[in-house]
């Protein structure tokens, strides 16, 4: 997906990529809304072997990322009925932002890690190549 963006953090948030070589998977699941392991992600980057946890705790910090995310959802949700529905009762607006962030729930919790991770660490192209600098050596 956007291949022109290889190489920027938008890359590797929008595909859910190792931030270090943006060829590894983040999470275990590609989809956000398989239940079973929507939260779960590898702990070593599959092409570089990057260890996607740095530290014990280091995805609690997440959670700042998690909190502007339902503040950006519930604003752009209440901008919605807002635009589309100009007429309606508070009750509404907080029915359907409760429901909007119960539904999008996974996906912030999937973006709000690969998006802590990606402040913290940036592409090398080096590490992207890894397989094939192994392989002209031989
Ligand atoms: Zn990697």
């Amino acid at each position: 997906m956007l291949p022109f963006l290889k190489g920027t953090r938008l890359y590797s948030i929008l595909n859910s990529k190792c931030p270090k070589c943006q060829e590894g998977d983040f999470h275990v699941s590609k989809n956000a809304y398989d239940f079973n392991n929507f939260g779960k992600n590898h702990d070593y980057c599959s092409h570089c072997g990057f260890k996607y946890e740095q530290e014990p705790g280091f995805f609690y910090g997440a959670m700042y990322v998690s909190y502007a995310l339902t503040v950006a959802f519930s604003v752009a949700i209440g901008v919605a009925i807002f635009v589309l529905f100009p007429s309606s009762s508070y009750l509404v607006y907080l029915i359907s932002i409760l429901v909007g962030l119960v539904v999008l729930m996974p996906l912030s919790f999937r973006l709000s890690r690969i998006i802590w991770l990606n402040l913290f660490h940036h592409y090398d192209e080096k590490l992207a190549n890894k397989k094939e600098i192994a392989e002209e050596k031989k």
